[in-house]
């Protein structure tokens, strides 16, 4: 017996191996007949609808459904802040014109559009951001998040009002981000250890078609203090690409071997192998990093390898961005640096690049991951299917 079924999927339901409960109840009461299911798309079988569609056919419950109270999921959102935004906005002049000329329908009192103002989850946003009323200590609250917290490390001004400006919005940000700013002891005292005295070295020239991670450059700040049994740090820099930054705490003594065994656990799983190593410790360093890196993934065959023979201004300047984090996140327990590593990894990976004016992350991964918990759920962070339609327009 021939089934036509306009569902491609039950043309291999008889050949499927892993089968749920209910269509293995169903696989066992069909296997009573000698059938066999073949696909016809549904323009050409119009009748079948009416009868599979039968409105009193309809009674058995869909047991693939499954539906979880949102009391068993832990959600993300900053609970603490969100009240305290809505309850600023509840007693806000502003807030309270737009929502009542909303509401009413009336033109709007101030030079914006009213379509610039929506409310989400009881807060009221302009242009999608949460707008923030005229309260000096909710304010400054949202400047400790994006400033001072680990994950984003003292950013500058620019950079900070950035960060605010994707989820937040009140007049007068910027002036607000820069006075803050000014006013910050950790940022003073961060500016006159990163403005270096020496002469800028030369820059390598970067190949604008390489990918992630394809052109590093590797080095090692050495000699801190003993943390976690490590004294030193490992700086792996995409030279050429996203500017993103690998760091992995090492010792002092390191050889090409821990150089291409720490590259292997942090660099080569994400990653894969560079076309290109640039290294302080020299050419004959980094191509016996690359030869064990290659013996270790089994690659036996003879590799032709040109090693860039110096370091240069850009290694530099990373290095210069995380001795300043070092100083201002552990300079009262110095022992403690290998523990904010991560945080500092992050933070500089989600920062604005000069050269590249984006983000290493939004290169490598196409978006920024979200490093604190929002006031609401973010509406302008792009959805898989539309990063996979984007994907696909390139
Ligand atoms: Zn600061």
């Amino acid at each position: 017996m021939i089934i036509w079924c306009d569902h491609k999927n039950l043309s291999y339901f008889r050949a499927a191996r892993r089968l749920t409960p209910r269509q293995s109840r169903w696989n066992l009461f069909l296997s009573q007949f000698d059938i066999s299911i073949t696909h016809k798309p549904g323009k050409d079988i119009p009748g079948a609808d009416s009868l599979s569609r039968r409105p009193d056919y309809g009674t058995e419950p869909d047991e693939e459904r499954t539906l979880l109270p949102n009391t068993l999921f832990i959600g993300r959102i900053d609970v603490d802040l969100h009240n305290r935004i809505k309850e600023s906005q509840a007693t806000d002049q502003l807030a309270n014109t737009i929502l009542r000329a909303k509401t009413l329908n009336i033109p709007s009192p101030f030079k914006f559009s009213l379509d610039d103002w929506t409310t989400d989850s009881d807060l009221l946003l302009f242009r999608k951001r949460i707008y923030i009323p005229d309260n000096k200590d909710l304010k400054q609250q949202i400047l400790h998040l994006f400033h001072d917290l680990p994950s984003f490390g003292h950013p500058g001004i620019f950079k900070t009002t950035s960060f605010i400006r994707q989820h937040y919005w009140w007049p007068g940000l910027t002036i607000f981000v820069k006075n803050f700013i000014n006013g910050c002891a950790a940022c003073q005292q961060m500016k006159i250890n990163t403005h270096p005295t020496t002469p800028p070295l030369t820059p390598i020239p970067a190949d604008p078609s390489a990918l992630p991670f394809q052109s590093v450059s590797i080095d090692f700040i050495t000699d801190l203090p003993l943390s976690n049994s490590f004294d030193s740090l490992m700086v792996i820099v995409d030279h050429d690409s996203s500017k993103g930054i690998v760091l992995c705490p090492c010792n002092k003594t390191i050889d090409a071997l821990g150089t291409a065994l720490l590259y292997h656990q942090n660099v080569y799983r994400r990653f894969g192998l560079p076309k290109r190593i640039i290294s302080d410790r020299g050419p004959q360093f980094a191509s016996h990093v690359f030869q064990t890196l290659c013996s270790r993934l089994s690659i036996k065959s003879k590799l032709s390898t040109a090693y860039h023979p110096q370091t240069d201004g850009q290694t530099e300047r990373a290095n210069q961005e995380i001795e300043a984090y070092l100083r201002i996140y552990c300079g009262t327990a110095p022992n403690t640096w290998a523990e904010s590593i991560p945080d500092l990894e992050f933070s500089h990976n989600l920062q604005t690049h000069s050269v590249t004016k984006t983000s290493p992350f939004n290169i490598i991964l196409g978006y920024n991951p979200i490093p604190i918990p929002p006031a609401i759920e973010p509406t302008n962070l792009p959805s898989l299917s539309e990063r996979l339609r984007l994907l696909s327009t390139i």
